[in-house]
């Protein structure tokens, strides 16, 4: 009970740690580290010899300063030798020793006895080819002296010899170098881990709100958007996501009126099967009377079957469960098996079904397929040319690199303001969507269900072919599908 948090805070961890926040300020700090490592190894190396001839410059300096203080001095007869603080540091020894060897002046922490020491100690090890020779000598107490001895002369050319050591501790300046290196480093990494990740939260926020947004919306409600402003990459995203999710509301929008127009067009049929039967049963008819009755319930029942028939095709068409398989044929042997199938219905109509040139014309097709949107076609013409001298006429043929079939009537034709809907779904010029029974006398009704021009599309296009329309009203129509042979 008392450790509750520990799971809730394993999983908060586990989150960031496979957040891209996280490895983007990984790599980040990774990368950094490496080039602080190297730059300062560098950086090291290069200053430490540096920093050990500096010292001795420095010294050198130092010295410059304390020889000329005493010249100066012993030019002018002075006695009383001390060199001013500014020039000689706490830690520096100095001492003149006159040319009896006795000792004349003596500052510093080391004692004068002991600063002849170690001078004549030096003496014996250093080379004679130096001018002032200098020495290292360690105190007891671990302080790396560098001493050197300079001859000076007074005013009579009395000559002195001057002892100077300081404190050359080159390796201090490098240690301290090193540390301020190291300290530097992490403090730069400290600092770039905390704006690497203030910088990646600021980065990331964009794709929060999306997924926020993106978990708001559900799947019946497809009209909410991102409407990012930004134009960065994620702006970018979130603007593809909105396209998405347009398209997808359009999908779902046009599925919804599918199933809606579908359910309406079943619908009247139903009506008028059931009004049918219910009056034929209602009471003792005549024998015309149930036949008349049974024509219509036959007429709707074909209706029905057509209906079906076509959304199963669109519905298939839509999931993309068609086999199409293609084969090298003669479209104008698919024109002859139309009209052949054809002919009785152009008979019953009274229209004249005619064959136009039928040259051989070869394409890569589905033969089924073709038939079906031939059919479709011719189908359409007979339905609705009306008028004395009713005639349809097919013909084949191939230009410009394409091949083309085309089924001309001498029918109404269609107005300017259809056309470009022709091909939409349970899209029908005759607005009045109840069919009357019985128009033809036969309980044919001339308008079908709306669906058969965008089976005509649906097959053209999978040929990568195109469907054109030319109609005048009063002059007839003329439907043109081009298979483009490549
Ligand atoms: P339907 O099943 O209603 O025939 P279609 O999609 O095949 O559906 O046709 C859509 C509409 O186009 C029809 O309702 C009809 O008004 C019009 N149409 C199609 N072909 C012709 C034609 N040859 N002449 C006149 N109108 C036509």
């Amino acid at each position: 009970m008392r450790f509750k948090w520990v799971p809730a805070f394993f999983e908060k961890l586990g989150r960031l740690v496979r957040s891209i926040r996280f490895k983007i300020v990984l790599w980040f700090t990774v990368i950094l580290a490496i080039i602080l490592c190297a730059f300062s190894g560098f950086l090291y190396y290069s200053q430490s010899s540096n920093l050990q001839a500096e010292a001795i410059r420095e010294l050198n300096r130092r010295i410059t300063g304390v020889v000329d203080n005493v010249q100066t001095i012993l030019a002018t007869g002075g006695e009383q030798i001390s060199i001013p603080k500014g020039i000689l540091l706490d830690t520096d020894v100095f001492t003149l020793v006159g040319p009896t060897g006795q000792v004349v002046t003596s500052q510093g922490p080391i004692a004068p006895s002991q600063v002849i020491q170690i001078a004549s100690a030096g003496l014996q090890t250093t080379p004679r080819t130096n001018e002032s020779p200098a020495f290292y000598w360690t105190s007891p107490t671990g302080q790396n002296y560098v001493f050197i001895i300079t001859p000076v002369q007074n005013q009579s050319g009395i000559n002195y010899l001057l002892i100077f050591g300081g404190i050359l501790d080159p390796n201090a300046l490098i240690r301290r170098f090193l540390l301020t290196l190291v300290l530097g480093s992490l403090l730069t990494i400290a600092v770039a881990l905390a704006g690497g990740f203030w910088l990646a939260d600021r980065a990331m926020r964009p794709v929060k709100t999306i997924t926020q947004a993106a978990r708001t919306i559900g799947e019946t409600d497809l009209s909410r958007r991102i409407n990012s402003k930004s134009k960065d990459e994620l702006g970018e995203l979130a603007n593809t996501f909105d396209a998405m999710l347009a398209r997808l509301q359009a999908a779902f929008e046009r599925q919804r009126q599918f199933v809606a127009d579908a359910s309406h067009e079943l619908r009247t049929p139903l009506t008028i099967v059931n009004l049918e039967t219910s009056r034929a049963i209602a009471s003792r008819r005549s024998p015309q009377e149930y036949k008349h009755a049974l024509s219509i319930i036959h007429s709707e029942n074909d209706f029905m079957t057509s209906l079906v028939n076509d959304l199963l095709t669109l519905a298939r068409m839509d999931a993309g469960q068609t086999t199409i398989e293609k084969k090298d044929l003669d479209l104008s042997d698919v024109v002859v098996d139309t009209l052949e199938r054809l002919t009785p219905l152009a008979t019953r109509n009274e229209v004249t079904l005619e064959a136009g040139n039928l040259p051989e014309t070869h394409i890569l097709g589905d033969r089924q397929y073709l038939l079906q949107m031939l059919s479709n076609l011719v189908e359409n013409a007979i339905k609705y040319t009306t008028g004395e001298n009713k005639q349809v006429c097919v013909e084949t043929g191939a230009s410009d690199g394409s091949a083309w079939v085309r089924v001309s009537d001498n029918g109404p034709g269609i107005a300017a303001e259809h056309i470009p809907h022709l091909f939409d779904r349970f899209y029908r010029v005759d607005k009045a969507r109840t069919r009357e029974p019985g128009t033809d006398g036969d309980g044919n009704s001339p308008s079908g269900s709306g669906l058969g021009l965008s089976i005509v599309q649906w097959i053209a296009q999978v040929h990568e072919g195109k469907v054109m329309v030319e109609s005048k009203p009063g002059n007839g129509t003329t439907f043109e599908v081009r298979f483009n042979r490549g």
